[in-house]
């Protein structure tokens, strides 16, 4: 049953194979087996999934259910869930019990799906490691003394062990793509402004998209038609037809699927900064790609080096306006002691946010002042265009984008902690695609020395079908997607 795909669990829970209620406890258990390992769940409510699966069970039984009813979902614990303790791995949110759901949560609902807990994740998505959060660090299942990447990792750690099916995952500079590249998944972030950020909890606005996370590109298009879609609550969500984002995978197989097709290959993304054997990994892929039809041609973004730059002064300026708002008086945590409200503040927010939180405050509070605002703000603003240019520019060339995910693989739990530029510069190759609020997907292309490496595919807006379609074909004559970590039978 865990190895079996979103459609094929689809299909045994029609066919009455498995009840949604057995599933669901079947991830339970696995959860309670192997959680202690990893870490990758904060919060897990088995009355509360349960019931859940219940009343799936019974919309299963009138037969009106759809592609994910009854199927047990994780989701990173950034999304605010009516009921349930919503942390965003932060000591702030620590007694956070959220009044309300998402929009993504209630999208899962909606559709039948079955909330299984409640993902670990770096303190409010802020690093590419999992060891920010206040719940301590995720574990990698491919070797538990490395990270999983991050934000996402307790989603990712989890899917990849098999402690759920898929799961959700948000990417404000990385942060779906590199846990997938990481763990060996497919992760994807969509467009900016296809799914509602309604009620997940900001990071950098102008940044953060939800998406999925799961074990190939046909369960990420089920999971990314579920969560996609026109929200009034959000100002930045977009008004356009629904889509469905499986629809170009039946289609046009044959030998050469991808005939016609052109895949760019980035120069910048092909020089000094990536290891050599996930470079290795990702040309062995692009032969592969050449094999199944598709035409590479050299393109160039030559502002790629700006990306990280002008992301760390863009993002924290964001992050320090959206966490204003943690002041210890409305909810979250609040410190026992203090003199009087001035206090009540300094001490709420300095004891209840960790130290990535409060580096970003005070790098973004600073390139937002008076007299700063100009030379980094600005300027990073101006970098941002650019960005952005680059890509239209290369879309004139080609159809989709390729490159590593992430310049190496899993590297050891500590290693690049106390080196914050070396922890930034992990999302070399994903941070640019936010700023110009790009879809990308990740995809698995092999492993180096047992741990999985990833491909990255950059598309142009709203081609997240197509994307999807690129990654799919690869996964039909490959197997490195299908690889599980051991010890997690
Ligand atoms: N690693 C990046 C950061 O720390 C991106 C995180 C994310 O995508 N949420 O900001």
């Amino acid at each position: 049953m865990i190895e079996r795909s979103l459609q094929a669990l689809q299909q045994a829970l029609a066919a009455k194979e498995i009840s949604s209620v057995e599933l669901t406890q079947l991830y339970l258990e696995r959860i309670a087996q192997h959680n202690p390992q990893l870490n990758a769940y904060i919060t897990v409510d088995p009355a509360s999934s349960l019931a859940r699966a219940r009343a799936a069970d019974a919309q299963l039984a009138r037969g009106d259910g759809g592609p994910l009813t009854g199927i047990p979902i994780a989701h990173k614990d950034i999304f605010c869930s009516r009921g349930w303790l919503t942390t965003c791995g932060s000591k702030m949110l620590s007694n956070f019990v959220s009044p309300y759901d998402a929009a993504v949560i209630a999208r899962f609902e909606t559709a039948g799906a079955v909330l299984l807990g409640k993902t670990n994740m770096d303190e409010f998505a802020m690093g590419s490691s999992n060891e920010t959060s206040f719940y301590g660090p995720v574990k990698n299942p491919w070797n538990d003394s490395c990270v999983p990447g991050g934000s996402s990792g307790g989603s990712a750690a989890a899917v990849a062990a098999r402690l759920a099916p898929a799961a959700t995952g948000t990417d404000t500079g990385g942060s779906i793509r590199q846990p997938a590249a990481l763990c060996n998944l497919t992760g994807m972030k969509p467009s900016y402004g296809v799914v509602s950020r309604y009620g997940m909890i900001a990071f950098a606005s102008s940044l953060d998209q939800a998406g999925p996370l799961a074990r190939s590109a046909a369960d990420c298009a089920l999971l990314l038609n579920a969560m996609a879609g026109f929200d009034e609550r959000d100002s930045t969500s977009l008004d356009r037809p629904a889509e469905d984002y499986s629809r170009e995978l039946q289609t046009g197989a044959g030998e050469k699927p991808l005939a016609g097709f052109k895949i760019g290959l980035p120069e910048e993304f092909f020089g000094d900064g990536c290891s050599p054997e996930v470079m290795q990994l990702v040309e062995a892929a692009i032969t592969e790609y050449r094999r199944l039809g598709a035409e590479t041609v050299a393109v160039s973004l030559p502002s790629t080096h700006l990306s990280v730059a002008a992301y760390y002064v863009i993002a924290p300026a964001e992050a320090s306006s959206n966490l204003a708002r943690f002041d210890g008086v409305r909810y979250g945590y609040r410190a026992p002691q203090y003199r009087d409200l001035n206090e009540l503040y300094s001490k709420s927010r300095a004891q209840g946010f960790g130290a990535e939180v409060k580096r970003r405050i005070l790098i973004g509070t600073y390139v937002l002042s008076h007299g700063y605002y100009d030379a980094y703000y600005l300027q990073a603003q101006r970098i941002r265009r650019l960005i952005a240019d680059d890509f239209a520019k290369a879309f004139e060339q080609c159809d989709v984008i390729l490159g590593p995910t992430s310049p190496s693989t899993a590297f050891k739990l500590g290693e690049k902690a106390a080196d914050p530029v070396q922890m930034y510069l992990s999302d070399i190759y994903t941070i640019a695609v936010n700023l110009a609020g790009l879809p990308a997907i990740s995809l698995p292309c092999g492993f180096a020395g047992g741990l999985p490496a990833g491909l990255q595919l950059i598309g142009n807006y709203f081609t997240e079908s197509r994307l999807l379609n690129v990654a799919h074909r690869y996964q039909q004559i490959s197997s490195w997607h299908l690889q599980r970590p051991g010890g997690f039978a």
